[in-house]
């Protein structure tokens, strides 16, 4: 996620105040489990603002189990998913409640029963009739009907545009011997998203128009009913934006189909020419980018933007130049986080500090050192005012330490810490280590020890990223 810049804020405030190693790596000895894969049927009631979804999961067990656990995340949204300072610029109308009712739960064998929310609110529990041996496969279908809030957040609906994404069921990841349940906090991006695969069948209303983490391989209407089939492979997640009022442009980066959907933007063609190259730049310095095709969409959202797999969000009302930032922001995504997962919950740090470094080392290439300049003075500033009041404090902040400080060491300090570097080093080498981090772990997800593996020639200070990370050091 792209964090607004508070410092104004910040200042106002004063004065009145006076991972690990892959998850998915399997024992020497194992062999490599299947990709769960997910077949979701979904339609939109625009009347009632819900969402009616089937999904059938075909899962692999990682190892003898009797219960298979998941997540629902439409059911975070019975509570506010914001912290109550932002709730106001989340909900345009107030707190609005959201939910997943479970209909059925079937699959190739009796399900004794389910549990939802013994550890979260988001967490089901599906029973299964008898113990099963790794390797086992299952297949589950789940109804779900989906209960949208009025909310500008990852799931949810603002006037007529729905933002769609966390609305199926998703296996837990799993980890030393059991399932990740992590809480859902309101800040940060809870989530650990392994790759899977998807076949989304999805039907709006038929003057809506939707952007997608993946381009449709068919459109057919029914009746009132415009009906989109998606495919996608190797994806962290798959997520939408549908709103009658969406127009978009294409573009190609090479291999890589670009598309802009747009509700309100006059320079239209700038910002599709600034996505197409934020492609090229990066593919050129991290590697290839790691889906067909790359989408970014204006839509009501409570920070500047919010990344998914093939798909970025970026918040309709920005201006030219937060919107630019926010697009570098969320393209950069695609690598940290789509082509290289990681632990968002208890590492952030690992793809926030490299997409704020993917986004001045874009503008360092394309000689605005201006911008690059401001944005680490402005950077160190935040983080040395945050420092002076609350004391100094490592860039690894897990979701558990709380809302304060995240912004300031995840993303802040998270940046100085690379830009450091690259000032040492030069932003080839930099990039050159990068990209072999994307290599080695493409479609994994990498613990923090496999990024410190990767950055590890980079300096001759043995304790470089150590110091950075996990003591509470000032900045020199
Ligand atoms: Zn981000």
């Amino acid at each position: 996620m792209r964090k607004t810049f508070p410092f104004l804020l910040f200042l106002f405030l004063l004065l009145c105040l006076g991972a690990c190693a892959e998850l998915s790596t399997p024992e020497p000895s194992e062999a490599p489990l299947r990709r769960t894969r997910y077949e979701i049927e979904a339609e939109l009631l625009t009347d009632t603002h819900t969402l009616n979804v089937t999904t059938t999961i075909r899962y692999t067990l990682p190892q003898d189990l009797a219960a298979v656990k998941l997540r629902l995340y439409a059911n975070a949204y019975q509570e506010a998913v914001v912290s109550p300072s932002k709730v106001s610029a989340a909900y345009p109308v107030g707190f609005d409640r959201g939910w997943c009712e479970v209909v059925s739960i079937s699959g190739s064998e009796d399900l004794p029963s389910y549990d939802i929310g013994v550890e979260d609110p988001t967490v089901l529990t599906v029973r299964l009739a008898s113990k099963h041996k790794r390797g086992d496969e299952l297949t589950l279908s789940l109804r779900t009907v989906i209960r949208l809030a009025n909310v500008k957040h990852r799931l949810g609906y603002d006037s007529d545009s729905y933002t769609l994404s966390g609305f199926y069921p998703v296996i837990c990841p799993f980890e030393d011997g059991k399932y990740r349940t992590d809480t859902y906090y309101p800040y940060g991006d809870p989530f650990l998203h392994e790759t899977s695969d998807f076949d989304v069948t999805l039907a709006l209303p038929v003057n809506m128009e939707a952007a997608a983490s993946s381009l449709p391989l068919d459109l057919r209407t029914e009746g009132k009913r415009a009906i989109r089939r998606y495919q996608a492979a190797e994806m962290r997640e798959f997520a939408c934006v549908a709103s009658p009022r969406l127009l978009y442009r294409e573009d190609r980066s090479g291999d890589v189909t670009v598309r802009y959907y747009y509700e309100k933007d006059s320079k239209y063609a700038e910002t599709l020419a600034c996505i197409r190259e934020a492609v090229t730049t990066f593919e050129a310095a991290f590697g290839s980018h790691p889906y067909p095709s790359f989408t970014v969409v204006q839509a009501p959202f409570f920070e500047a933007g919010m990344e998914f797999s093939g798909l970025a969000i970026v918040n309709k009302e920005l201006s030219a130049s937060e919107r630019k930032r926010a697009i570098l922001h969320e393209t950069a995504h695609e690598w940290w986080h789509g082509k290289v997962g990681s632990d968002e919950v208890r590492h952030p740090w690992q793809d926030e500090a490299l997409a704020e470094y993917s986004v001045l080392y874009f503008y360092a290439c394309h000689h605005e050192d201006s911008i690059v300049k401001k944005a680490v003075d402005d950077a160190t500033e935040e983080y040395v005012i945050y420092a002076s009041l609350k004391g100094d404090a490592p860039v690894s902040h897990p979701l558990s330490l709380g809302e304060d400080g995240y912004v300031e060491t995840t993303y802040r300090k998270g940046l100085l810490m690379m830009i450091s570097l690259a000032e040492i080093k030069g932003y080839d080498e930099v990039n050159r280590a990068l990209r072999a981090y994307t290599d080695r772990h493409a479609n994994a997800v990498a613990s923090p020890d496999a990024f410190l593996e990767a950055m590890q020639d980079l300096t001759d200070d043995p304790d470089y990223f150590d110091r950075w990370l996990y003591t509470p050091l000032p900045l020199e």
